[in-house]
């Protein structure tokens, strides 16, 4: 039995029952009497963004409706941008022309510029001002022939500060350009907190256990949220984030639900690491009270689109096709049938699982590949400075080794259970801790929120260089 996240009520389906309008009301009221609602299919995601993982026991339609309208809305506006520029396959169509609307967050002034943005230029459409009293300066975003209607609207035309007119603006690192996901945005915390509460309800969550982001009275999310930003604490993080920018898949969203335990404490906390466009990055606490088995859950999904082509099967093949259709969902196909099959009827089945497994994406085995150049880097090079040593030991840490009886190694793979969960730090303490609950203690730090805002720019920088590249490629000048 599922149960809506944010309600509480049972979710049925009314899916073969012929309702009008006004007969589906009825039976809405009836089944809340009876602590129902009904089944509706929720992207965990946003569409959006690109999302494809859905699931129709997280949401019912009514709350589904409610927290698109409050929540999913605002917080896609922000995406606008990358959502065309990437070519998402959410709406391919409106990619024909070279220009797309966006909203910029420009953390210097902490105002938002809508801009029109096209290979060549970045252009203010829209209008906004900043005011520096101190330096007597008014800076003006818009079109020039609109700023003194403007600025007499606002009634700051008798100010008689310089004015600053940007028609324009440069993406120069010291802009502070930036999408408004700063920490105190509360739409964006209640997206990351709505992101999270559907993939652990889809993972068997109890909404009992959701106590941090769903305010059970309300049937709302919560307003007091406690999402802590990822920092890399680590020379192995530093070197990821720095590589994946060149390595298949990118962008990637990226899911991971862990538990944490302490000594002495039977309730675990829950947290989701939320990763979008491989750029933005976060924890979000979704609960203090589960008592259940501790729990390790990725997802992980490319953002581009990819266009499928079908194929024409190749003869020499046929082992590879039989073992594609056997991992995804024809178990009890055998050789024999296999080879029973019609040519066309092989093709079939065989596109078919292509096309819809064309966006799955192993973590452990993405993981593995980055760090084999990063590995052949430090330690090869007898680079034996305390930062190699910290990443020959994060990179250790990671991966699980198993033996044989006589000691000898039988396979290592990547343990997800501790990727962007634990890290060991530092090389002289190696003391084992959670990025968590560091992001969390050190945001009370100056220093570390400066050093903070500029890894987010130089992450969002990446990503833009990215599109950049990509724009490069598909229309070279
Ligand atoms: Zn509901």
């Amino acid at each position: 039995m599922s149960i809506c996240y944010l309600c509480g009520l049972r979710l049925v389906s009314l899916k073969g029952l012929k309702l009008n309008n006004n007969e589906k009301k009825e039976k809405i009221v009836d089944l809340k009497r009876n602590g129902e609602c009904v089944k509706h299919e929720e992207h965990i995601i946003p569409n959006a963004l690109g999302g494809y993982l859905k699931s129709d026991n997280v949401l019912c339609e009514e709350c589904g409706s409610k927290l698109n309208d409050a929540v999913d809305h605002k917080f896609i506006e922000n995406f606008d941008f990358l959502k065309k520029l990437l070519n998402l396959r959410v709406d391919r169509s409106s990619n024909k022309n070279n220009q797309t609307k966006a909203k910029f967050y420009l953390s210097k002034f902490k105002i938002v510029l809508d801009v029109m943005w096209s290979n060549e230029k970045i252009e203010c459409y829209g209008v906004n001002h900043h005011i520096e009293h101190e330096e007597e300066k008014i800076y003006f975003f818009g079109k020039k022939q609109r700023a003194e209607k403007y600025l007499k609207e606002k009634k700051i035309d008798s100010l008689n500060y310089e004015l600053i007119i940007s028609e324009f603006v440069e993406l120069q690192d010291e802009n502070f350009i930036f999408p408004n996901f700063n920490i105190e945005n509360l739409n964006f915390k209640q997206e990351l907190a709505k992101i999270s509460a559907g993939f652990a309800t889809k993972l068997g969550v109890d909404r009992k256990f959701l106590n941090r982001v769903i305010d059970f009275e309300n049937k709302s999310i919560l307003d007091k949220l406690c999402i802590y930003p990822f920092y890399p604490f680590t020379e192995l993080d530093v070197e990821i984030e720095k590589i994946k920018q060149e390595c298949y898949e990118h962008p990637h969203h990226f899911l991971s639900l862990f538990t944490l335990q302490f000594e002495n404490k039977e309730e675990k906390l829950i947290f989701c690491y939320v990763e979008l466009f491989s750029t933005f990055q976060y924890y979000v606490l979704l609960s203090d009270n589960y008592t259940e088995e501790s729990i390790y859950h990725v997802y992980a999904q490319p953002v581009l689109f990819k266009e499928f082509e079908e194929i024409e099967l190749d003869y020499k093949q046929g082992n590879y096709y039989f073992e594609l259709l056997k991992c995804n969902g024809y178990d009890c196909l055998t050789w024999e049938k296999f080879n029973q099959m019609t040519y066309e009827e092989q093709k079939r089945k065989v596109n078919h699982v292509m096309e819809i497994t064309r966006y799955d994406f192993y973590y452990e085995d993405y993981l593995d590949k980055i760090f084999t150049p990063i590995t052949n880097k430090f330690i090869f090079n007898n680079n034996k400075d305390d930062k190699s040593l910290d990443l020959a030991f994060n990179i250790k840490d990671i991966y699980q080794t198993e033996y044989d009886r006589d000691g000898d190694i039988v396979s290592e793979s990547v343990d997800l259970k501790k990727y962007r969960i634990t890290y060991i730090d530092g090389f002289s303490n190696r003391e084992r801790k959670f990025y968590a609950l560091e992001s969390c203690k050190f945001l009370k730090d100056k220093n570390f929120i400066t050093r903070l805002e500029k890894y987010n720019h130089e992450k969002f920088f990446q990503l833009l260089n990215f599109i950049k590249n990509q724009m490069n490629k598909e229309n070279p000048s």
